[in-house]
């Protein structure tokens, strides 16, 4: 009887310290991501998921947040608020190169990439009753252009001016959420509006099945920008995406990709981690998003202008992907 008590009281004991020694163990990561209608909220959820099936392996938690777009994760993840984020490649390169949002705070010094994922658009939807066709025609209308914190609005600027448009003068600029575009455009308060996204997604979905008709205008004559500006390439967004889009055919803008990063200060064997996680289970990965149609393995590590984080690489070097 006081053996199986003593007994009894060892193993609680010895349970109560394993189970605080897990908790201890446990590293909590959060993942910025964008709007949750944009593609960036999905992606990290699906990344986030494949690290948690592992947890217990990897004592790290991974959640996700939605945030205001690329230009916040990069500062986020560059203050230690986060410890990955969802940018595009333009960003990337630009906060690596102390370029653009980053001219003033100069290069990002610990920012590392991890890997590339889908393409995005800088997609511009329109009103149809607007008789906008391309970004030339947005002189005096309304146009969202993003807020401050999304990758949107510094390629959105840059194409204007490509096109001729100062859009402090030209036009009567919005700064809001690409999540809150759509309702404003269906309710007329906007004439259209710019977003760097991948396709399909929930906020062009929503803007393209309301009663005000709406289709996607082109962005052309980018010819003299993408000469300039290496990180942004032509693309085109396919309409079968979007049956209520009153485009006969597909729409030429340009683009880049959403990439993964995170911080120098952030330990290698959780960026490991991640990578491994993603890469491994790739093909289970793809399945989760329309966007991720064109992925491959390869071309995952394309598009990366900052450093590729050292957890990252080890895995990399392991399987082959970098010799
Ligand atoms: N590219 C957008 C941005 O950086 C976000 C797109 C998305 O959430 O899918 O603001």
């Amino acid at each position: 009887m006081k053996k199986g008590l003593l007994l009894g009281i060892a193993l609680a004991v010895a349970m109560l310290m394993a189970f605080s020694l897990a908790q201890a163990k446990t590293r909590f990561v959060t993942i910025g991501t964008g709007g949750i209608t944009g593609v960036y909220y999905p992606t990290g959820r699906a990344i986030a998921k494949m690290l948690n099936k592992r947890k217990k392996e990897y004592g790290i938690r991974a959640t996700v947040e939605s945030t205001g777009g690329s230009v916040f994760n990069v500062n986020a993840v560059m203050n230690g608020d986060l410890e990955f984020g969802i940018v595009q490649s333009d960003r990337q390169y630009q906060a690596i190169n102390g370029l653009a949002e980053w001219k003033t705070k100069g290069p990002q010094k610990d920012l590392r990439s991890i890997f590339a994922i889908h393409p995005e658009a800088l997609t511009l939807i329109v009103a149809a009753d607007s008789g906008i066709k391309d970004i030339r025609d947005l002189k005096g209308k309304k146009v969202n252009i993003g807020n401050p914190g999304s990758g949107t609005r510094q390629p959105a600027i840059d194409a204007l001016e490509a096109a001729g448009i100062n859009y402090k003068k030209d036009l009567q600029a919005e700064s809001i959420k690409a999540s809150e575009a759509p309702s404003l455009l269906q309710d007329g308060l906007i004439d259209a509006f710019f977003y760097v996204v991948g396709h399909p997604n929930g906020a062009i979905k929503e803007a393209t099945s309301g009663a005000r008709k709406v289709r996607f205008a082109t962005i052309t004559g980018m010819e003299k920008l993408l000469a300039t500006h290496p990180y942004y390439a032509k693309t085109v967004i396919s309409i079968a995406m979007y049956p209520g889009v009153q485009n006969d055919k597909d729409v030429e803008t340009i683009g880049s990709k959403a990439t993964l990063i995170t911080s120098a200060k952030v330990p290698d064997d959780v960026v490991y981690a991640i990578t491994k996680e993603v890469f491994d289970n790739f093909e289970e990965f793809k399945k989760l998003h329309p966007a991720y149609a064109t992925l491959t393995k390869e071309n995952m590590l394309e598009g990366l202008s900052a450093p590729i984080h050292p957890g990252a690489m080890k895995y990399y070097k392991e399987v082959g992907l970098i010799k």
